[in-house]
């Protein structure tokens, strides 16, 4: 396994809000070089489980460690620079092109000449080099979270933080994206962890499945084992969406009665 994969690891991780208990008592491990998922409704405290990683939440009680180290033991800059971060409508700068936009990190780590490292980030999320000299407003939705992800990748991190990332896209656009992440995740030796309230996309993607419910994990199972039945009612329900829509487009396939 490569060197730079990351383990993740909450002991008793809680976050409360005013008027909201975000993240209540969360503890599990997520090993080096896995996807997982983190689905559930929308408030259910995904974004805040999160954000504790790369410690843009501070959890008011137990403690997150990467590779064995509290994540609160070095400073939040040089973390970051350890994890990659892509986010819903991922805020590329407008007025910098989008190789100025994926050097940032590479910037911020003290690297001058960025223009071969662009070069191959482009290359790994499979956008044209020429695009290098593109702004952003000159690329599609699709094409702009290419580039956010290849920013997220700048400084060789092994551990990918997704949250949300294909919210805004087309379908067809979104499974594309997915895919190519999927594919990036094994070629790279990632762990990531991906937030959808998408159950179909958790199902296709991770090796693993955390369904959050009130602040709580409510089920930890593998695809198959969701789709044989098990993790309990609140996984079931969500599994059950995407599974009654396939067994309806199969019927129509196969009885033509429409
Ligand atoms: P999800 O990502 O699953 O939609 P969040 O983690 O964003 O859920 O939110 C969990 C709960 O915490 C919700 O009730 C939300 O309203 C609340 N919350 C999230 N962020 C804040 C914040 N910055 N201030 C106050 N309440 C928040
Ligand atoms: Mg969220």
């Amino acid at each position: 396994m490569p060197e730079q994969t990351r383990s993740v690891t909450f002991k008793n991780v809680s976050k409360r809000y005013p008027g909201a208990l975000a993240v209540d008592g969360v503890s599990l491990e997520v090993a080096g070089g896995s996807f997982v998922a983190l689905v559930g409704a929308s408030g259910s405290g995904k974004s805040t489980l999160l954000k504790t990683i790369n410690r843009l939440v501070a959890p008011d009680a137990g403690t997150v460690l990467m590779d064995g180290e509290p994540v609160d033991a070095v400073p939040a800059h040089l973390l970051r620079r350890r994890i990659g971060y892509v986010f819903q409508n991922i805020g590329l700068f407008p007025h910098m092109s989008v190789a100025e936009n994926i050097a940032i990190p590479l910037r911020l780590a003290g690297e001058r000449n960025t223009a071969g490292r662009v070069a191959e980030l482009l290359d790994l999320v499979e956008l044209p080099r020429d695009f290098a000299a593109r702004m952003p407003d000159a690329l599609s939705g699709g094409q702009r979270q290419r580039v956010g992800v290849a920013r997220a990748l700048a400084n060789g991190p092994g551990l990918l933080l997704m949250d949300e990332p294909f919210g805004a896209l087309d379908p067809v656009t979104r499974d594309g994206l997915a895919r190519a992440i999927r594919a990036l995740h094994d070629r790279m030796g990632l762990t990531t962890i991906l937030v959808t309230h998408d159950m179909a996309e958790a199902l296709l993607l991770a090796d693993r499945v955390l369904v959050m419910s009130e602040g709580r994990v409510a089920a930890d199972a593998t695809p198959r084992a969701l789709l044989a039945g098990g993790g309990g009612d609140a996984a079931q329900a969500l599994v059950a969406v995407p599974r009654e829509q396939a067994h309806r487009l199969a019927e129509m396939e196969g009885g033509g009665s429409r």
